[in-house]
């Protein structure tokens, strides 16, 4: 269902055995989901997540993936190895890697790719600073950062799902207003229909203290499709609450 609304939740570096387990309880007892749901874990505790929701609607994805296929990159994890056991999404070009990694807009586009060689979809984020935003540069500044991605993946840039996360949003507990969001993701819109014909179908999500009490003014701007959480991805309650809102 192209209308179904995508919400999913990066754990970043958080969790344990005993907190996943609780956390993941907690939210398939939220079951049925209105919207498609997925859970992004840090790489050790994917495979355990994978057994705990095997049959479930619950998805789960990755936060990186490698842009190599395989080969001498100590500490790196490719798309194939993540496919083997099940991975559906995998975020790709999150600003904490961007800003802590140094990833280009090249290397986030060449993952993205590696991801889609192997059916994964990757969740490409895209996102100003605070500084290019009040330099009046967003507009340049994502779309520079979709451009790269657009121009690697050429027929197949249909198939990603794009997440716009202001860096100024991130862990702050400021959200970009709603209208603020909207206007990014109208003009992301405009730059992929004019790259394929499925941008009307592809899921753009928000991201940036996205709380319940703010996601269901977020989710109801015509071109936001879902959400990219945090922090509020590690409670249960909260979590639940935002896929509610969500559908
Ligand atoms: C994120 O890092 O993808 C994110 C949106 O974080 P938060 O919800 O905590 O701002």
């Amino acid at each position: 269902d192209t209308n179904r609304k995508l919400v999913v939740g990066n754990w970043k570096m958080h969790g344990s055995h005993v907190a996943n387990a609780e956390l993941l309880q907690g939210v398939l007892a939220a079951r049925p989901f209105g919207c498609d749901v997925a859970v992004c874990a840090p790489f050790p505790y994917l495979s355990e997540v994978a057994v705990t929701l095997a049959g479930s609607p619950l998805l789960w994805g990755a936060q990186d993936c490698s842009a190599h296929e395989q080969g001498a990159y100590t500490g790196e994890v490719s798309a194939a190895m993540l496919a083997e056991f099940g991975c559906r999404y995998v975020i790709v070009g999150h600003s904490e890697r961007r800003a802590y990694h140094a990833e280009s807009d090249q290397l986030v586009a060449d993952k993205a790719k590696a991801a889609l060689a192997r059916g994964i979809t990757p969740i490409v984020c895209v996102g100003e600073t605070l500084a290019q935003r009040e330099a009046g540069e967003t507009a340049t500044v994502v779309k520079r950062q979709l451009s790269v991605v657009i121009h690697a993946l050429t027929h197949c840039i249909g198939e990603i799902v794009v997440a716009y996360e202001p860096v100024w949003a991130i862990g702050t507990g400021r959200t970009a207003t709603p209208e603020q969001a909207q206007e990014v993701h109208a003009l992301l819109r405009a730059q992929l229909a004019a790259a394929t014909p499925h941008a009307a179908q592809m899921k753009l999500l928000y991201g940036g203290s996205v709380k319940p009490d703010n996601a269901d003014s977020l989710f109801a701007q015509p071109d936001i499709d879902g959400g990219l959480i945090g922090g509020a991805a590690l409670k249960a309650a909260d979590f639940v609450a935002i896929v509610r809102a969500a559908g």
